[in-house]
């Protein structure tokens, strides 16, 4: 696949290649896995998952430091799968949704907590919790190409050595061929989008010098500072 790069977009590597891929948007999926919706107060059988966004130049990528954000106490990490799209989706079935699939990357979804507590509580849009500038560290991308379809991996987040998120991909609520065709219901999916799947138990709290690695097996970890 050949990427027009012009300096200014935001991008991420791809293993085994000398193209990186451009950052078009960044989509998210919230409570899709029931453990952390239970956690967090809420009620699986009752709340599907949905979608928020980040702004592309969120991403921070891999061995880099993540500024400690203002405005918030309560910065979280949450460990996540993440779906690269390699071409044009418009509403296409969850049957054909892994064609438009370029590949995976671990990423992590840093959250304002106090600012998204507030905002639910209010029932405003979460935009200040979840897209300030470092809010989406990211691995390096794997094509399908090269690694093939993932159904099932262990997914887990270490901070400062300790491992504190422990899961697997094949819980997720809504799968991948169902996250890109509902997805693609709403919006065109370009290539160039990054999707977030979600995240399983045991999120937490960040302190400024801690050191986040998230891992998914087959992947490439992302490892961050928050400075
Ligand atoms: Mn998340």
């Amino acid at each position: 696949m050949d990427y027009i790069f012009p300096g200014s977009i935001p991008s991420v590597a791809i293993c085994n290649s000398t193209q990186r891929f451009p950052v078009h948007r960044i989509y998210c999926v919230g409570k899709n896995y029931a453990d952390h919706a239970l956690e967090m107060g809420g009620d699986p059988d009752q709340d599907p998952p949905c979608f928020f966004s980040k702004p592309a130049d969120a991403i921070v990528c891999n061995s880099e430091d993540v500024p400690f954000p203002s405005r918030t106490d309560e910065l979280h990490y949450e460990v996540e799968l993440v779906l690269a799209i390699g071409s044009e989706a418009k509403a296409v079935s969850t049957s054909e949704a892994l064609n438009y699939l370029f590949g995976y990357a671990v990423g992590i979804d840093l959250t304002r907590r106090d600012l998204q507590r507030a905002a639910k509580n209010a029932g405003r849009p979460w935009d200040v919790a979840k897209g300030f500038d470092g809010s989406a560290p990211i691995s390096s991308i794997h094509s399908v190409q090269d690694i093939g379809y993932l159904e099932q991996a262990a997914i887990s987040l270490t901070l400062n050595g300790e491992v504190r998120q422990q899961g697997n991909i094949a819980n997720m609520t809504w799968k991948v061929p169902e996250i890109i065709a509902e997805l693609s219901t709403y919006f065109s999916l370009q290539p160039g989008d990054l999707i977030f799947t979600g995240t399983p138990a045991g999120v937490g709290v960040v302190q400024p010098g801690d050191e986040i690695i998230g891992s998914v097996e087959g992947l490439d970890q992302v490892k961050v500072r928050v400075t």
